[in-house]
């Protein structure tokens, strides 16, 4: 009984390896690498949970494989659906903790918005998961099972469905404070033998943890987004705290960094509009004064409210006037539409919070109530 827990604990989560990681786990086995391209294809390409399905691996390799391995995802709590086609999942975490993940599409495009923690430890603001409080990263399995559950829904795979065109690092938590298992992932995502989405497509967001933007560029080339959301230090010192460790400009000088060997590239920057807060024109003004040089383009978004919250969107009237302001400079400023708001899948309202997600969902249509227990 004890040898056999012993051995399932020890088990290899497939999930959780990406290309470098299944070909080093085939090689320690023995094995030739290209198995580790077979394997990653029927993971994540057909979708498969089984290793018996695995047909091209041979009778043995699959045996010795369902010893040592393991296929696990979290579990779908809940699929709700916006009226503009909106879809948020609640993933449920082996250790009870719950994640959200939100699909939206958009024209050509459908975007899906990944978690990268449990929680946050960043304290913006006027964020509803920093009330959350943190509790820990997620696996490399928790993050491209998001992507995984996604396409499973949404029918096809990626390359073939185009229901999923861009993945943004966008959903609960800092990416770049679970640096591995989110580079790992992201991988994943990019890899021809995974999902195959190209690194344009794939944009990491970060509240500005300047050592870990320089350790992105040593590994990675996903396009980057950043949560400026003021221009001066004292205002970003009390909205973004992460400002008082690494101040306004040393983050655009990391920023400069990151796009330097790399042409044709932008850093996005977003701006959340809180009213009387940072929507000022002489802000905007400023803002253009903080760019200058560095290739970007700036989405403005219109400030989400949640409960208990003392800020205010800013009116449509200052969004147009801060964003003419930018526009006018030549800045290439995006307005970013607020989404899936019906379900809670808007910016900064992810929250994984099970309680407040029943209660909700009782008025917003679940579409799919796949499990009863959360
Ligand atoms: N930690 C990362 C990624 C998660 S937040 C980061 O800070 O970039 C994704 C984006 O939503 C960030 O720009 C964040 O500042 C913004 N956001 C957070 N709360 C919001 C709210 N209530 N309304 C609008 N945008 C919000």
């Amino acid at each position: 009984m004890r040898n056999d827990r012993l051995e399932r604990q020890s088990k290899v989560n497939l999930l959780n390896l990406d290309q470098q990681a299944m070909k080093a786990f085939f090689a320690a086995r023995g094995e030739k690498a290209f198995r580790a391209s077979q394997l990653l294809k029927w993971l994540h390409q057909h979708g498969v949970d089984e290793i018996e399905t695995m047909t091209n691996l041979g009778k043995a390799l699959r045996a010795s494989l369902q010893q040592a391995c393991e296929i696990v995802m979290p579990e779908v709590v809940y699929e709700q659906a916006s009226e503009d086609g909106t879809v948020k999942w609640l993933l449920k975490l082996a250790d009870g903790n719950c994640i959200e993940t939100v699909y939206i599409p958009e024209g050509g495009r459908g975007t899906l918005c990944v978690s990268s923690q449990v929680g946050c430890t960043l304290k913006c603001s006027f964020c509803s998961t920093a009330r959350q409080g943190f509790n820990r990263n997620l696996e490399v399995y928790e993050i491209i099972s998001q992507l995984r559950v996604a396409v499973r829904t949404l029918g096809g795979g990626v390359k073939d469905s185009r229901a999923i065109t861009n993945v943004v690092m966008m959903g609960m938590g800092e990416p770049l404070l679970n640096f591995d298992n989110v580079v790992s992932a992201m991988d994943l995502m990019m890899d021809d033998m995974a999902y195959g989405l190209s690194k344009r497509r794939i944009t990491l967001s970060t509240a500005g943890v300047v050592p870990a933007l320089d350790r992105l560029r040593e590994v990675s080339d996903v396009s980057l987004a950043v949560s400026l959301h003021a221009t001066n230090d004292e205002l970003r010192d009390e909205i973004v705290p992460i400002n008082r460790k690494y101040p306004i400009k040393e983050l655009l000088a990391a920023c400069r960094r990151y796009i330097d060997d790399k042409p044709h590239r932008k850093v996005t920057f977003e701006y959340v509009m809180l009213e009387g807060v940072n929507d000022s024109v002489a802000e905007a003004k400023q803002l253009v004064r903080l760019l200058e040089g560095i290739p970007s383009k700036v989405n403005l978004i219109p400030f989400n409210p949640f409960p208990g919250t003392d800020y205010h969107p800013s009116s449509r009237a200052v969004i147009d006037r801060f964003q003419e302001t930018l526009m006018s400079a030549g800045l290439v400023t995006i307005r970013r539409k607020t989404r899936g708001e019906d379900i809670d899948a808007a910016c900064g309202q992810l929250v994984g919070k099970v309680q407040d997600r029943t209660r909700r969902s009782a008025s917003f249509g679940v579409i799919k109530q796949v499990s009863q227990e959360a």
